[in-house]
């Protein structure tokens, strides 16, 4: 099943950059390279460095170290699960996991089941691509928070069935559940969409890999589903792209409506946003769809998504019997500020958003790993081109979230990692490479630790556990995903 594809393609055509193919000072030794992360920043650096002249010998070793025990990071945890044609990009990393010279650590945390130390003595280049899985959100109220307030990487996780995910409480009301959406990114749209066709009852659904868990509790607990979401600024500023906001157009029908208000379009296109939408391609098709959906609303019987602007959320309404939020208190805004520089001004003015449930989805953030705050600024690391500093005599680079900050998708770390690997080429051609970890020794040094991990092989098995599972809805059910640690341990632990 798994070919090696990457080493029947050209050469040239995979490098990162042509004029790399002069000839190189390899060290002798055993090059050794940690990547930490096996998502798709990591992936496509692995890729790409398999490709890059480092490879030229047979000294280059890469160990992938993922904290989860699954590769893909949010290729297999982030993408919705209806959209397999996105995490099918993980179809591009096998083969390279199948080459003798790379090896997958999975379940093993760096800063936490393995220090920072075990692994720059042990390696000459790190590349950090562990992306950004922290989310930040006001609290908006001096209690302990609500019970019902969530950030978007809760249900995320939920529905991708990321161990230990409870996933939110959903407090329908005879069947009914409304939503509130704070943010309207394309992770909102990912949300509504799953949300949407649950109650629809979408095949798409069925057969996609969300897990039993969750598709089991949304069919059970919500009959009905009404979605809205809060943009705190104009339709000009809108963070969704058009392809994820056509796709839920296309559901409209009786079951399903989605409404836009005609006020909030031509409140949209002030002076300022008139201008951002001359400059740029994109915005005037996702304009122009936005201001068609407004022009035909359109109700569901079962299932309702309502996309709003100039909404600041600022308090909820509190039930205390229950410590849930039955409202959020927002301020309607108005824009101020240059083209692309338009911020929220809240107005006096003041709307009550009833709610059974609060998503924020407001993006995500990073974290440095332990010990290496200094290079951290803003939920990245500081570099140049991917070059963060000198660790130990270890080099460290960052590509994907990590580097850039949580936007862009999948696609985008192409460029990101063939750059990084680029400045990796760059400086080894410097005679830059030289001092660092001597490698060999990292499987020792975790024996010596006590850590243990799952392998390449061992996933593989968890695969064609999760693949041949009996199907727990359809039979064209991709796969039902192990959410259980101790068992994906039991399946694929390195023996
Ligand atoms: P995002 O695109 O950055 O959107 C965040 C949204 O939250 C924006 O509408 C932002 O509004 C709003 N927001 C931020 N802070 C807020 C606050 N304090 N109060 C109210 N609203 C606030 O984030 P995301 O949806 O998490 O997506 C992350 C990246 O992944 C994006 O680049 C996205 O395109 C990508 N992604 C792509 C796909 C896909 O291609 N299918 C799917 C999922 C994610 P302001 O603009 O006003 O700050």
């Amino acid at each position: 099943m798994l070919t090696s594809r990457i080493s029947s393609l050209p050469l040239k055509s995979i490098l990162p950059c042509s004029h790399l193919l002069s000839p190189l000072r390899i060290p002798t030794r055993s090059l050794n390279v940690a990547i930490i992360g096996s998502g798709p920043s990591g992936g496509y650096a692995l890729k790409y460095l398999l490709s890059s002249p480092l490879n030229s010998s047979n000294n280059l070793r890469i160990n992938v170290f993922d904290k989860c025990h699954t590769p893909w990071g949010l290729l297999r945890s982030g993408v919705a699960p209806d959209h397999q044609d996105v995490k099918n990009a993980s179809n591009d990393f096998e083969a390279a996991f199948e080459r003798e010279e790379v090896k997958f650590y999975g379940g093993v945390e760096i800063g936490k089941t393995l220090k920072l130390h075990h692994l720059t003595s042990t390696h000459k280049i790190i590349i950090l691509s562990h992306g950004c899985s922290t989310s930040n959100f006001p609290s908006l109220t001096s209690s302990p928070s609500p019970s019902n307030v969530i950030h978007s990487k809760n249900i995320v996780d939920w529905y991708n069935g990321v161990p230990g995910v409870i996933g939110p409480i959903l407090n329908s009301k005879n069947g009914v559940l409304k939503v509130t959406i704070i943010g309207g990114g394309n992770v909102t749209l990912d949300i509504s969409r799953i949300l949407l066709k649950s109650v629809l009852k979408c095949p798409s659904l069925e057969e996609s890999d969300i897990v039993e868990r969750a598709f089991e509790r949304l069919r059970r607990e919500v009959g009905r589903v009404e979605v809205r979401v809060l943009n705190r600024r104009g339709g000009m500023q809108t963070a969704f792209t058009i392809k994820e906001f056509r796709d839920l157009t296309k559901m409209t029908g009786e079951d399903m409506g989605i409404n836009i208000k005609k006020e909030d379009i031509e409140k949209s296109m002030n002076e300022e946003s008139l201008t951002e939408l001359d400059k740029s391609r994109p915005l005037k098709r996702l304009w122009k769809l936005l201001s068609s959906v407004s022009s035909s609303p359109t109700t569901g019987t079962i299932a309702n998504l309502s996309i709003e602007y100039f909404l600041n959320p600022y308090g909820y309404t509190v039930d205390p019997s229950t410590n849930t939020v039955t409202s959020v208190k927002c301020r309607v805004t108005e824009l101020e500020g240059e083209p692309f520089k338009q911020k929220p001004k809240d107005t006096d003015v003041e709307v009550d958003v009833e709610t059974d449930l609060v998503v924020w989805s407001t993006g995500y953030k990073g974290e440095a790993i332990e010990g290496l705050e200094r290079y951290f600024d803003n939920g990245v690391y500081r570099c140049e081109g991917g070059r963060v500093g000198v660790e130990g005599g270890c080099r460290l680079y960052a590509c994907g979230w990590i580097r850039r900050g949580a936007v862009g998708i999948v696609g985008t770390n192409i460029q990101d990692a063939r750059e990084t690997v680029r400045r990796v080429v760059e400086d080894f051609e410097g005679g830059e490479g030289e001092g660092g970890g001597e490698g060999g020794g990292v499987e020792e040094v975790m024996r010596e630790e006590g850590v243990e991990w799952v392998d390449w092989e061992g996933w593989k098995r968890i695969d064609e556990v999760e693949r041949r599972r009996e199907r727990k809805r359809v039979d064209e059910q991709i796969r039902e995903k192990i959410v259980d640690v101790d068992e994906m341990m039991k399946i694929g632990k390195y023996l």
